[in-house]
Order: C-alpha cells, then structure tokens, then sequence
C-alpha cells in the first residue's frame, strides 16, 4: 500500500537549468559581450566550478552570499576575464535576482500531483530537499505548491542531507508512514536514490535528459520515468497491487 509520495524539489519539480540559462543570458553574456568568450564555455566552466562550491556550502564553509560571489569569481578566472570587486558583488546580484525571478516548476507537475490527490486524496505529499530552509521553503511557497504538499524535509531544518539515511528515516517518521508505503521520486541516483533505497523506500528515477543509469553503481531505481506525469503513472501502477 503507497501512503505517501516524496519529491525531490531542485531538477525534479522545480526547473533549474532554464533559470540558469535565461540568467547566463541576460546578465553575464552582456556583461562580457566584448570578451569573445563563447556563452556556452561560460555555462560549461560554472557547471565546472559548482559541485566543489557547493560542497563546501553544505558542509558550512561557506555562506550562501559567498556561495554565488565565488562562483561567478572562480568562474571568470578561469576564463581570464576580470571584473573589480565592487563589479563583481554588482554583478553577482543581478544574476541571482534574475536566477530567481527565473524559476518555475515544469510544466507538467501541477497536473502529475492534482492526479495524485485525485487518485488517493489521503496520501501523504512532502518534498525532501537539500539547502537552507529559508529559501526552500519560500520558493516552495511562491510556486503554489504548499496547498497540496504537506510536509517539507529541508536538510538545513533537519540537521542532515540526502543521502545521508538518517535523512530518509526523518522523512518516514514525519509522514507516520513505514518505508514500504512511500515512494521517491528524484532526479540524482546518489541523492535520491540511492539514499531513498538504502532505507527501503521504493524509487523513481527521474530522467528528464535520457541518460543511462551510470553502470558504476550497485544500486537501481525501481522505476524511471522522463518526466512527472510517468513517474505518476508508476504509482498509480503500484497503488493497484494488492
Ligand atoms: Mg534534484
């Protein structure tokens, strides 16, 4: 029996890389527009630079301020571009006040969770994310999505993050549901899934790109889908087992 589903937020519900795009667009391709530097190699250098930042950040060695300060600044130096200082904070503001007026969910997910609640109007939504509460949750809430989810997990309330089990078993607890009525669905094998698994909880991949599951890892979804609404057709499947 499926008591509860678990979302994950960033590249699952909510569309990062668009927001990412229309910001590299609209502030720092301008911004460098006499450079020669193509945008791409400016999106490929901070895709690059971003998993080692944000590592730090959630192992708090870094603000979040400083977090994007020393991206964008990392990002320009290894492309030999130079901004001063006060240009620098300038311009990394501008492209996070664009980054976040950029963000919407896909399109495709309203209507994935309304069939959910329609199918089963007792099921338990929450998301499980990892990043600092405050904003989390703010950007949950401008998206509407607070009326139908009705439990937030946010690393930074919770004192621990995906993968991490303890996270998992927080969740399972909050929602009163056991491991075997809860479904995850995420887009990351490591952070989602493979934390999701290691407490039992069945899990959907979420492949939006097509990629194949990295042949690497031990472990396996129980499901893939390439959006939301087939991840919602595998538990409407699994709700219909006895
Ligand atoms: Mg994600």
């Amino acid at each position: 029996m499926i008591n509860a589903v678990f979302f994950d937020f960033d590249h699952t519900l909510q569309d990062l890389d668009n927001a990412y795009d229309v910001a590299l667009k609209t502030v720092l391709v301008p911004a460098f527009a006499g450079a020669g530097v193509p945008p791409a190699e400016i999106k490929n250098t901070m895709n690059l630079r971003w998993p080692g930042l944000w590592h730090r950040f959630l192992a708090g060695e870094l603000e979040e301020r400083d977090l994007y300060l020393y991206w964008l600044r990392d990002t320009l130096t290894d492309l030999n571009l130079s901004v001063a200082e006060p240009g620098l904070l300038d311009l990394t503001q501008r492209y996070q006040t664009c980054f976040g007026a950029s963000l919407a969910l896909y399109p495709e997910v309203m209507s994935s969770i309304q069939t959910l609640i329609v199918a089963k109007p007792q099921l338990t939504l929450a998301i499980l994310t990892n990043g600092p509460t405050d904003r989390q949750s703010a950007r949950i809430a401008t998206h509407g999505l607070t009326q139908y989810i009705a439990l937030l997990c946010i690393s930074e309330a919770l004192g621990v993050s995906k993968p991490d089990r303890r996270f998992f078993q927080a969740a399972l607890h909050q929602a009163k549901v056991t491991a075997s009525q809860a479904v995850m669905i995420g887009d990351h094998p490591i952070v989602d899934i493979k934390g999701a698994s290691a407490v039992g909880i069945r899990t959907i991949w979420l492949n939006r790109s097509d990629q194949p599951w990295p042949s690497d890892l031990r472990w396996n979804p129980d499901g893939e889908a390439r959006d939301l609404s087939q991840a919602v057709d595998h538990i409407l499947r699994w709700m219909k087992e006895p």
